[in-house]
Order: structure tokens, then C-alpha cells, then sequence
């Protein structure tokens, strides 16, 4: 059975167990990771994101009333209960906030949301910097919008994209800037999805990773720094000083003579990292489209060396796992997502999994770091109805 069936399955099972009830749907989602194009999808830059199999189901059961009911497997997820009307900004916290958010926001670009009972089910890791939030709203988005009568195609697609993104930013309170909605909604399996972060147009890229007999490891730290509060935010503030500074709507139109141009050294190396990743996105585009893919890890390494010197957003962990993985064979190896904490990925033979596994789990244990947990992860499709 599929990651995706079993995650349907218990999203089914739990919504018997928590409301006794059938579903008349189950969507899932995936979450994703990001092979490169790194804290530039606030500045209009691009990135290369791509779906993974692992998903986050919703097993989902309209209702004839206005009454809302969600409720997720994760042990640690109470269970929601309100109404069409209580799921706005401040209403509602903690996990709930994703999925009732997601409703909200449909509701406010005009999607007649029913009242819904909702179970979901996920092996998107939380927390660990492959977007489980993003796949939990984009399974609640395309359900919501599909039992309100709407027909799922591309323009429905954009629209749920923006709501989700919404729901995060304004509900749950949190900084995102559309790449996760976007590659949960989009994404084509066996593909990498290039998005042009200020118009969210995307194109997919082919990967053909395991024809070049190669393997995406995450290696999740399972650390997360709380100095992360707030930093989000800062590097934010940063980049939009400086291209206001510049007198550009977007920082990624920088160019490295613009960079002298910043009298602040703090934000010349912000801007730096962005510019410097924009070109390295493209340069990846252009190997794997060339067939090349084994050719990008130096890209790989470039990243992280930016995002820690110039953006100033690693942590002893990720650099450590990030080397030991170099050292045992990985063709390169950067930091993934936010940062200080969460996980970082290396692009590997497939014969090298073990030895990079023992490597960054050995230089975590002599340094008395957490012990971080990898996985190989392989590209899935986009959000869909599973039955
Ligand atoms: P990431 O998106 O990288 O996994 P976030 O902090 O953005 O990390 O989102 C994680 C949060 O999303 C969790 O703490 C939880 O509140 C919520 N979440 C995601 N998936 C689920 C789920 N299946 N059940 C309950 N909550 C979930
Ligand atoms: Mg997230």
C-alpha cells in the first residue's frame, strides 16, 4: 500500500472514531522540500521545489448545517468544534488554525464552504522543515472547495493557493511566502516544480534522479532553536529595507553592483545571499534540464555556504550534518527551509544511503548534538482526490 493509502485509511478511521461518520471524500497533499532557491520566495525570487509521496490526508463528510468539526491523528492535535463563523484571525489556535484558517480564507475569496466534519492523517513529518502545514491546508483547501460544488481544475488550483497562504499568514500568524502552498497544488511527480515566486508561474523541470542513480536524503535534526522566534521576521524587515534602499519592488532584481551600493554591511550580505541564489537556481534549471543532475551539488554547497555567512540563518547542527555528509560521499549538501534547526538535504549515490545515515548520525554524537533521523525522499504528485 502507497504512503497515500495508508495515510487515507487512518484519516477514514479516525473520522468514524472522532464523528462517527463516513466520508463522502478523501483528499491528500503532499509536503515537499526544496532542492535550492532558499528564503527568496518573500523577494520575488525563484526556487525549486518538489513534491514529496508523503502526504497529509483528509478524509472529509459534508454536512447539511453550519457546524464544523476537525480532528487530526497527531497525538498532540485536540480536536476543533464551531461554526462557519468562528474560524477567522483570533478565533482560532494551535493546529486547528491550518485547517479552519484554510476554510476561512476560501469563504473570504468567495467559496460557499459547507459545514464540514474533517479528519486528517499525515506522515509529513511535523516541524521538520517539509511543510506538513502547507500539505495539511492544500488537503483542506481542495476538499472544502470540491464538496462546495467547485470543479477542480487550474484557475481553482491559483485561487486555493492564495487562500492557504492567506490562512497561514493571517489565522495561524505565520510568515510564509508561497512556495509550500504552491508546490502542494502544483507539482508533477517525477518532476521538480521552478517557481517564479512573483507570479507564481511554474514550470516543471524533469529530475531524473534515480536514472542517474541518485537519491535526495533529508536529514532532519530534530532540533529546532528558539532564537528561530522573530529571526523569520527580521531577515524580512532586512530584505525589504534594503530593496527599499535600492528603490526596487523586489530584492531579487538586485544586482551585484547593488549590493556595493548598500552602505550597511548587514544588509549587503542579505541581499548578497539573495542575488547569489537567484543565479544559483537558474544554474541548477539549466543542468538538470541539460541532463546534468549529478553536476549540482556544488550548487548545493554554495547555498549553504550563503544562507550561513550571508543570511545568516544555519545552526552548529545543520552545519555539522552537512559536512559529515560531504565527507561520506554526498555529491553536495545544504541547509532546507527556515533554519536554525529543522533539516538540511543531501543529494547522494543510492549506494551511499547507509554510510551518509552512520556519518551524520557518528559527527552528532561526537559533538553531543541530538541524534538527527534522515530519510530519502523521492518526488510525488500535487494534491488530489484519492477516492
Ligand atoms: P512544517 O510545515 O515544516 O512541518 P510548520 O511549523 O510550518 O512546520 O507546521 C507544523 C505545524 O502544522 C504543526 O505544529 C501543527 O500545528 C500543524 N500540522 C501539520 N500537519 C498536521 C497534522 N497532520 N495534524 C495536526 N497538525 C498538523
Ligand atoms: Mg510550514
Amino acid at each position: 500500500m502507497s504512503g497515500a493509502e495508508q495515510q487515507a485509511r487512518e484519516a477514514v478511521a479516525a473520522l468514524r472514531d472522532a464523528w462517527g461518520t463516513e466520508p463522502d471524500g478523501v483528499w491528500t497533499a503532499p509536503g515537499r522540500v526544496n532542492l535550492i532557491g532558499e528564503h527568496v520566495d518573500y523577494n520575488g525570487g525563484r526556487c525549486l521545489p518538489m513534491a514529496l509521496t508523503r502526504v497529509t490526508a483528509a478524509a472529509v463528510r459534508r454536512r447539511d448545517d453550519d457546524r464544523v468539526r476537525l480532528t487530526s491523528t497527531d497525538p498532540d492535535a485536540e480536536p476543533f468544534e464551531g461554526t462557519l463563523a468562528d474560524l477567522g484571525p483570533g478565533q482560532v489556535s494551535g493546529w486547528a488554525a491550518y485547517a479552519a484558517g484554510t476554510l476561512w480564507s476560501l469563504q473570504q475569496a468567495g467559496i460557499e464552504v459547507p459545514g464540514l466534519d474533517m479528519a486528517v492523517s499525515s506522515d509529513v513529518p511535523l516541524g521538520a522543515g517539509l511543510s506538513s502545514s502547507a500539505s495539511l491546508e492544500a488537503a483542506v483547501a481542495l476538499s472544502a472547495a470540491e464538496l462546495a460544488g467547485r470543479t477542480d481544475d487550474q484557475q481553482l488550483r491559483h485561487l486555493l493557493i492564495q487562500a492557504a497562504i492567506r490562512a497561514e499568514n493571517e489565522v495561524v500568524g505565520a510568515g510564509t511566502g508561497g512556495m509550500d502552498q504552491t508546490v502542494a497544488l502544483l507539482a508533477e511527480e517525477g518532476s521538480a516544480l521552478l517557481i517564479h515566486t512573483r507570479d507564481f508561474r511554474t514550470e516543471p523541470v524533469q529530475l531524473g534522479l534515480a536514472e542517474a542513480g541518485l537519491e535526495l536524503m533529508v536529514i532532519d535534526t530534530r532540533v529546532k532553536h528558539t532564537l528561530a522566534d522573530g529571526q523569520y521576521a527580521k531577515r524580512r524587515a532586512d530584505c525589504d529595507e534594503a530593496a527599499r534602499q535600492l528603490g526596487l519592488e523586489w530584492l531579487s532584481d538586485a544586482t551585484p553592483a547593488d549590493v556595493e551600493r548598500l552602505a550597511d554591511p548587514r544588509l549587503q550580505a542579505r541581499t548578497r545571499h539573495v542575488v547569489s541564489e537567484n543565479q544559483r537556481v537558474d544554474r541548477v534549471v539549466e543542468l538538470v534540464r541539460a541532463g546534468r543532475v549529478a553536476e549540482i551539488g556544488p550548487l548545493l554547497d554554495a547555498s549553504h555556504a550563503s544562507l550561513r555567512d550571508d543570511y545568516e540563518v544555519s545552526a552548529v547542527e545543520l552545519d555539522v550534518v552537512v559536512e559529515a555528509a560531504r565527507s561520506a560521499g554526498a555529491l553536495g549538501a545544504r541547509m532546507v527551509g527556515g533554519g536554525f534547526g529543522g533539516s538540511a538535504i543531501a543529494l547522494i549515490r543510492s549506494a551511499d544511503a547507509a554510510a551518509v545515515d552512520r556519518a551524520v548520525v557518528a559527527a552528532c554524537g561526537e559533538r553531543g548534538l541530538t541524534e538527527p533521523a534522515t530519510l530519502t525522499v523521492t518526488s510525488g504528485p500535487a494534491a488530489r482526490r484519492l477516492s
